[in-house]
């Protein structure tokens, strides 16, 4: 089966086909809904807080054909909620007349940190120093070029701080390389960062760009706690970042939204730390801070529609509920200031992403 490209832009009634079942998937078929498209969702877990809000579920590993044709049968287009979406599963779309969107070339780089920083930096976004090593022994010497301490990080498959080890002496470099796996790693110079930032930046189907305020995140165990946003940036600060992020997505022909996580230097450098091809945890606070949030511009992006207005209506603390934090749910919706968002997740799990406040302040205040 082969398939005629869409005709864009995409009308109301038509089916987006999103990879994985999250709660990124969820806010995603959520924001579809309401523009009056159907969503389909390819998951392989059952009952995953995506599917409970979508017309269509299909259950199947990410690269399953048959689960895969059924999609392509049912949408028009196809977006992704996670960046190690299998690089066959999107092949075997487009292979199907089906368009993927970000496209393959935004996984290729995300997938891989060293492509990643490789293609940062070759596009004029500054990252820390970094070295990639295959084996124990050239993890020593990758320390010689990236110097002590250094983080060691998987290139693939790594999230939320897993997958990393700090090697404080060179010589534990070969130990930490079978810890983490025997797997090809990069070493990174340790960031000496003031604080941690993040711009969320659209790009539509006709090229058009749009960027959200920074976001000012803090991070516990390698898990986002909570940010704020807008963040309070010098305006040069603000400058580099949306530069970054202009870049990024023309070199990457991008269409979606991306999250590009920063690090603001000591010394007022702003380094790139990762790029995630998708909607991303910092940004939620643009639910309840701007008229059109991350969600919704995703999907106008992907479904060929005009991106919306990013700018900031409201000052927002976001504020992870991890594991039995969601418990807390009717003492959030007795406080009018506060935005409950739940994910329909049935296990709280410790460190589990089960939901998000928004506590919402005038700007200026
Ligand atoms: P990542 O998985 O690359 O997003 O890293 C998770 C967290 O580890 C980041 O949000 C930072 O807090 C910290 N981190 C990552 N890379 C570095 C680095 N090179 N130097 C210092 N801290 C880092």
């Amino acid at each position: 089966m082969r398939r005629a490209h869409p005709v864009l832009p995409l009308a109301p009634g038509s089916t987006i086909g999103i990879l994985g079942g999250g709660q990124l998937g969820r806010m995603l078929a959520l924001a579809a809904a309401r523009l009056g498209f159907d969503v389909a969702i390819l998951e392989p877990e059952p009952d995953s807080p995506a599917a409970r809000v979508s017309a269509h579920a299909v259950l199947a590993p990410y690269d399953d054909p048959a689960g895969l044709q059924v999609l392509a049968r049912l949408a028009s287009v196809v977006t992704y909620e996670f960046e190690n979406v299998p690089a066959a599963a999107v092949a075997r779309l487009a292979d199907m007349g089906v368009e993927v969107a970000p496209g393959p070339r935004a996984l290729e780089v995300a997938q891989d940190r060293f492509e990643e920083k490789s293609f940062l930096n070759r596009h004029g976004a500054a990252t820390v120093a970094f070295a990639r090593a295959d084996s124990g022994e050239e993890a020593v010497e990758a320390i010689a070029l990236v110097g002590a301490p250094a983080l060691m990080k998987t290139r693939r498959e790594g999230y939320d701080g897993k997958g990393q080890r700090w090697i404080e002496h060179a010589a534990d470099a070969a130990r930490a390389f079978e810890e983490l796996g025997g797997r090809p790693v990069i070493l990174e110079a340790a960031a000496d960062f003031r604080r941690e930032l993040s711009i969320i930046a659209a790009r539509g189907r006709d090229g058009a760009t749009a960027v959200y305020p920074l976001s000012e995140n803090h991070h516990e165990g390698g898990i986002l706690r909570r940010s704020l946003a807008p963040a309070e940036v010098a305006g040069h600060i603000a400058e580099e970042a949306e530069r970054i992020a202009a870049r990024v997505l023309a070199g990457l022909e991008y269409v979606g939204v991306i999250g590009i996580e920063l690090f603001e230097m000591e010394d007022g450098r702003l380094l790139v730390n990762e790029i995630a091809p998708r909607v991303h945890n910092t940004g939620h606070w643009t639910l309840d801070g701007c008229e059109v949030d991350q969600f919704e511009q995703h999907i106008r992006a992907v479904a060929g529609w005009p991106l919306g207005p990013t700018h900031a209506t409201a000052r927002v603390e976001m504020i992870n509920l991890l594991g039995e934090e969601a418990e807390g749910w009717l003492r959030f919706a007795h406080e009018p200031e506060t935005r409950l968002h739940l994910y329909g997740k049935r296990e709280p799990k410790p460190g589990r992403k089960m939901g998000h406040v928004n506590l919402v302040k005038p700007l200026g205040r």
